[in-house]
């Protein structure tokens, strides 16, 4: 093991930092321990089967390393208005995290490039390893009891990415235990916060509202009374969560996050180059128009009849 890698990781570590996010790295072992959890769970959105999930060498062959990124996004949501208001989620009122992350794990690859040639592929929410174990594996977050990945730093209000790599990070890459590392305070308010109880001993996805506003086709009619005013995703758990109460991130604009019912009939309405215009780098912008839409109808129905 060349020594100069921990420098290497150490100034990696300090140019995340004045990015204002973390960073961990693991090593590529197969995720041996997931793989009943993942066989058992049944997961919205995901192409890969259970033994496809746990390989880290299934998308870059050679890979010694997995780097994990935590980026941050606003913690605080300014308080509902009490006027009939549809809702996006912190993360669908923001730049499409995608892009976010992806911009950073590339400028992360161009620094380390600089300094070593490597190979590696970058992949947020696209790849076939479970993100929330690579970011507990490589001490970047906690299970919390919300389903959440939490972190120490950030709560959950940070978005995460993978970069796959043929680096031996050595003892810099030694993995952590996936348990729970203590940053859930088992308060239980995101439990008690949640309107379809989809956290309880295991969280169950399908129950989830973010999933409901995501999910394409139809919906039934509890279905689309469960979203009540949530356009796209579902802030509840988060917003209850302590861990999301420091006042570092800052605030984002009510009316992004908030719109007014006219506001929600106005989207009801949109054509397809206002939707482009608008949205296109929104994170819902490639489930589409007719997805928008609908989801904007469930809406204004669930807050009119209030
Ligand atoms: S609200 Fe409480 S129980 Fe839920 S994830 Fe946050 S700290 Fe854990
Ligand atoms: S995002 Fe909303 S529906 Fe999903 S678990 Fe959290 S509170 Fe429940």
């Amino acid at each position: 093991m060349d020594n100069n890698i921990y420098d290497i990781w150490g100034e990696a570590l300090k140019f995340s930092e004045a990015r204002r996010a973390a960073i961990g790295v693991c090593r590529a072992e197969p995720f041996l321990d997931c793989l009943p959890e993942l066989a058992a769970a049944r997961t919205p959105f995901v192409r890969f089967s259970p033994e496809e999930r746990i390989d880290p060498a299934l998308c870059l062959p050679g890979c010694k390393s997995v780097i994990a990124a935590a980026v941050p996004v606003g913690r605080i949501k300014p308080p509902r208005p009490d006027y009939p208001h549809g809702e996006f989620s912190l993360l669908s009122a923001l730049r499409d995290y995608h892009l976010t992350v992806a911009e950073f794990l590339e400028d992360l690859a161009g620094f380390l490039g600089r300094r070593l040639a490597f190979s590696r592929k970058i992949f947020v929410d696209t790849g076939n390893l479970p993100e929330k174990e690579v970011l507990y594996r490589a001490g970047l977050a906690a299970r919390g009891r919300s389903g959440l990945a939490l972190s120490p730093e950030f709560g959950s209000r940070f978005n995460a990415g993978v970069m796959l790599t043929d680096i031996d990070f050595g003892d810099a890459a030694a993995n952590q235990p996936p348990e729970n590392h203590g940053f859930c305070a088992s308060c239980g308010l995101c439990e008690k916060s949640c309107p379809t109880g989809a956290i309880g001993e295991r969280f169950d996805p399908y129950k989830c509202v973010s999933y409901l506003t995501q999910k394409k086709g139809a919906l039934t009619e509890a279905e689309r009374a469960a979203m009540g005013a949530n356009l796209y995703g579902c802030d509840a758990c988060a917003d209850v969560c302590p861990l999301n109460s420091r006042q570092n991130g800052g605030v984002i604009a009510t009316g992004e996050i908030y719109p007014s019912a006219e506001a929600v009939e106005d989207m009801t309405r949109l054509d397809k180059t206002a939707f482009a215009e608008r949205y296109k780098e929104r994170v819902f912008f490639y489930k589409g128009i007719a997805h928008f839409r609908r989801n904007a109808e469930i809406v204004l129905r669930n807050i009119r009849q209030v």
